[in-house]
């Protein structure tokens, strides 16, 4: 689905946030992309669809190279969800900012609206319609930023730290959301430093450091690998610092964790 080829990119300024990535995004799949700050997580996930072009080496949709010119295209793919609201709503309206995407797709009108209250219907924003996305909460900002995404109806959604400034029960909603999307069949990237979701909630997690892949693994490999953990200063999440040397295999999940506990026999 999204293949990256010895991709370097460099900044305008001469920083090097890319160093040789090679890594693929098979169909169906829900990857978390982890590393300390700095490791270029943001500046890949630029790259899936065309926001950001490599420097040198090449990153292909569907097995064509993304290019100047077919980059528009591509974003009909791949659609980003940005850290920050701010950077991704811009219309005066909830519902204008939801059918801006979907408008340039040059579909008609009905299907416009169609599509746009379906994905405000799946964010939870059915009734906001008439809002002014810029008196929203940061939580709802970002829902209407994931629902503009979603009228695209993109194959791939991509997400930088989805969960960062939401409360808890709009993390896990949001989570809980990219989980029926993945089961509705849409691959689903995501970059985070929450290593608690990344071990409930991903298949496969990329470890980024200082620009290139140390670690392509399930998240259990990943977060039971100390020397990989000190050195990407990653911390493992909280199940696999309670177990540790205490079961073997520790608990990958708070669900596996809580099996582990009712067997324990009270003395
Ligand atoms: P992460 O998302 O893992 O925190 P980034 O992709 O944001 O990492 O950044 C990777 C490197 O690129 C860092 O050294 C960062 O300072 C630098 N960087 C990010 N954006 C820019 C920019 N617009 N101009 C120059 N350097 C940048």
């Amino acid at each position: 689905m999204i293949e990256f080829d010895d991709v370097y990119y460099t900044y305008p300024d001469g920083t090097s946030a890319l160093r040789g990535v090679t890594y693929t995004v098979r169909k169906g799949e829900k990857i978390a992309l982890v590393g300390p700050n700095g490791s270029g997580k943001s500046t890949f996930l630029l790259h899936t669809n065309g926001i950001l072009l490599p420097t040198s080496g090449t990153v292909s949709i569907g097995g064509r190279a993304v290019d100047q010119k077919n980059a528009r295209e591509i974003r009909t793919k791949v659609g980003i969800v940005f850290q920050d609201a701010d950077d991704q709503v811009f219309s005066p309206t909830v519902f204008e900012d939801t059918i801006f995407g979907p408008m340039n797709l040059g579909l008609d009108k009905d299907e416009v609206v169609q599509r746009a209250q379906k994905a405000l219907e799946l964010v939870g924003l059915a009734g906001y319609e008439r809002r002014s996305a810029h008196h929203l909460s940061g939580g709802e900002k970002k829902k209407v930023a994931l629902a503009g995404v979603l009228a695209m109806r993109p194959e791939v959604i991509v997400l930088d730290e989805p969960t960062a400034n939401l409360d808890p029960h709009s993390a896990d909603s949001l989570m809980q959301l990219l989980d029926e999307l993945h089961q509705a069949g849409t691959t689903i990237l995501i970059a985070t430093h929450e290593v608690d979701v990344v071990c409930e909630w991903a298949d496969r997690v990329c470890v980024l450091y200082r620009g290139s892949v140390v670690k392509d693994c399930t998240p259990a490999e990943a977060f039971s690998d100390a020397e990989l953990m000190a050195y990407t200063n990653l911390r493992p999440p909280i199940v696999y610092r309670v177990f540790e040397g205490i079961t073997n295999p520790t608990p990958t999940s708070i669900g596996q964790a809580r099996d582990k506990l009712k067997k324990l026999k009270p003395k």
